[in-house]
């Protein structure tokens, strides 16, 4: 079968393996919409140490259903599903408490084994989400980054009412900020890349800033009348937004990291005191998917606007490095099948 494979850092291509076949317990599914994440990104980078080559890349996967167990009685071929790609041992201690998203053994498609940008894929049938008839396959994917971003306004106990600041409106941000929106908070995008808040206000985020070119304290101040924001989701990994979260946060307030720096980042923890901060970080997601898939099949969230591109599987070699060349030209890619 064809697959989108990494020989080695900076070397990707069409590679043809070995058809994937059932596994024990598991499900087969043809794969027909695949996500191009940032993890996917890091990994032809060669900047994820996690990751081992040569390795299919790929963990927000869609498909229907091609092969089942015969005494298998919740799902039957053909049925549209997605993979929930974090595959937790249920064992250690975080598993013990229901927080499978931080396993301590965590296995990660497209990460620690083979990813789904391939023609098939088996993946173990508890983490398989039937997807509501009315999303076209390219939307699919998008419950994967939905439900991370889900997760961080959870982290960050995000209620109605409240003003959440965003930093980051990539995939991620775009998405916990309108997820913001469902639940009747009111968020505030902060990002240096005037086009990215443009599309945030397109898609009915009303405040939007560019630290770069403002005073995002003064201005959080003045929309929260002097409160700042009671939740801050910092969704880009960069060290001023890391920073920033902690001036941008109210009193009491909650900040969730789910941007993943590239080094330590130096905080004023008299800070955290002070202000009596929760900080908490916020990794992948927990029991979160049929909401996701419910939102998006709902219209309530838009993920149709985040899709830069779609491509076949035969140009996603190509896109990858051209992604990598040139992120700023790219929010999301979908690859179909
Ligand atoms: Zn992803
Ligand atoms: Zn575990």
């Amino acid at each position: 079968m064809k697959t989108v494979l990494l020989r080695k850092p900076g070397e990707i291509e069409i590679g043809e393996l070995e058809a994937a076949t059932r596994l024990e317990s598991q499900i087969l599914i043809k794969v027909k919409s695949a996500g191009v994440c940032g993890s996917d990104i890091g990994a032809y980078k060669g900047v994820n140490p996690l990751v081992s080559y040569p390795r299919v890349i790929g963990h927000e996967i869609a498909g229907e259903v091609a092969e089942v167990a015969v005494d298998e009685t919740e799902f039957k071929l053909g049925d549209r599903v997605i993979i929930e790609p974090y595959i937790y041992c249920g064992q250690c201690y975080p598993c013990s408490i229901g927080h499978t998203n931080c396993c301590e053994n965590l296995t990660v498609r497209g990460v620690h084994v083979d990813g789904g940008m391939a023609e098939y894929v088996s993946h173990p049938r508890h983490l398989l989400h039937k997807v509501p008839d009315g999303i076209p396959w390219p939307q699919v994917p998008m419950a994967e980054p939905l439900v991370i971003a889900m997760h961080a306004i959870k982290q960050a106990e995000t209620k109605a009412g409240q003003h959440v600041v965003v930093t980051g409106s990539g995939p991620i941000g775009l998405l916990a900020a309108q997820y913001a929106l469902t639940l009747g908070a009111i968020p505030i995008v902060v990002d240096p890349v005037d086009e990215r808040l443009a599309l945030a206000r397109s898609l009915g985020i009303r405040h939007t800033i560019n630290p770069s070119s403002g005073d995002a304290v003064a201005e959080i101040l003045g929309i929260t009348q002097g409160r700042m924001a009671e939740a801050v989701i910092e969704a880009s990994g960069a060290a001023p937004a890391i920073r920033g979260a902690v001036d941008y946060v109210s009193y009491a307030g909650h900040i969730a990291l789910v941007g993943w720096p590239k080094s330590d980042i130096p905080m004023p923890t008299a800070l955290f005191t002070k202000k009596e901060l929760t900080v908490r970080g916020s990794r992948n997601s927990v029991g979160q998917f049929p909401e996701s898939l419910r939102l998006i099949a709902e219209g309530k969230i838009n993920v149709e606007a985040l899709l830069t591109k779609i491509v076949s599987l035969d140009e996603t070699p190509a896109t990858v490095a051209d992604i990598a060349a040139h992120p700023e030209n790219y929010l999301k890619v979908i690859c179909v099948l």
